[in-house]
């Protein structure tokens, strides 16, 4: 198959609120940054990305709220407070963890666990990526929170899949993203056991396959076969049938791979 992988992929803004010019320059400084720090992570993103800028004044945090829209076009929106300092915003994740997301198609509201899983896994990641935490703070963070879901899941009657309606109706976010970053942990920790990353995959996925249409069983059997392995679907069976959460492996190298000085 030929495929041409194009050279760049743009940011294409829309500012839906009134921002000052310097706003702007703050803005698109911040997230230019996060979309660069996605690209030396994974490769480049074979589309452009439509930025939706929103004001919210007076937040508590730079970014209350954010999602992704996935139907013609590859959106992200942001509801920004830009009262906050750019380093306020470089600090916070939410970008990282919004760009994340468009590593991997739209899999349907019910894969949310998989979907908000691998955003979480990989934020830290981006982060590191974008030169505002180390490597060690990254892991950490974490390994907190999937310290934390993965106790509040250990006496749950139902697998994350199954859970995750009633967890959505509590509330309960941290638990059902973190558990299904622990999905990522396992898959990458079995990955490393076979001298491949995640990372790796996920640079062959865009480079190759991203612009296919699929859903979670065919996105997996794909990850399957780029790695060479079978952990994306058999992690994935585990997940399903697993009441509460399979363990977290031993040891976790972290999502990024080693670089020399
Ligand atoms: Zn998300």
């Amino acid at each position: 198959m030929l495929w041409v992988t194009p050279a760049r992929s743009a940011l294409v803004w829309h500012w839906e609120d009134p921002f000052t010019l310097s706003d702007r320059g703050m803005l698109s400084d911040w997230l230019t940054q996060t979309h660069a720090a996605l690209q030396r992570y994974a490769g480049i993103l074979p589309f452009d990305v439509h930025v939706y800028m929103h004001r919210r004044d007076g937040a508590k945090e730079p970014v209350p709220w954010a999602n992704t829209w996935r139907d013609t076009e590859q959106a992200l929106h942001f509801y920004v407070d830009p009262d906050f300092s750019e380093d306020a915003f470089l600090s916070d994740w939410t970008a990282a963890h919004e760009f994340s997301h468009l590593l991997l198609p739209y899999l349907g509201s019910e894969n949310a666990w998989f979907a908000e899983g691998f955003a979480s896994y990989l934020q830290y990641a981006l982060m590191v990526e974008m030169g505002v935490i180390a490597q060690s703070e990254a892991d950490a963070r974490r390994d907190k929170k999937m310290r934390a879901a993965a106790s509040a899941l250990k006496v749950a009657p139902l697998s994350l899949p199954e859970s995750m309606p009633e967890l959505k109706k509590r509330g309960a976010y941290p638990t059902f993203y973190w558990g299904g970053a622990i999905y990522f942990e396992r898959v990458d920790a079995a990955l490393r056991k076979q001298g491949t990353s995640l990372q790796s995959t996920l640079r062959q996925y865009l480079d190759c396959c991203r612009l296919q249409k699929t859903d979670l069983d065919g996105l997996a059997a794909t990850l399957n076969a780029l790695s060479g392995s079978s952990v994306f679907a058999s992690e994935l069976t585990l997940m399903r049938e697993t009441p509460g959460i399979p363990p977290r492996p031993a040891k976790s190298a972290g999502t990024t791979q080693k670089r020399g000085p």
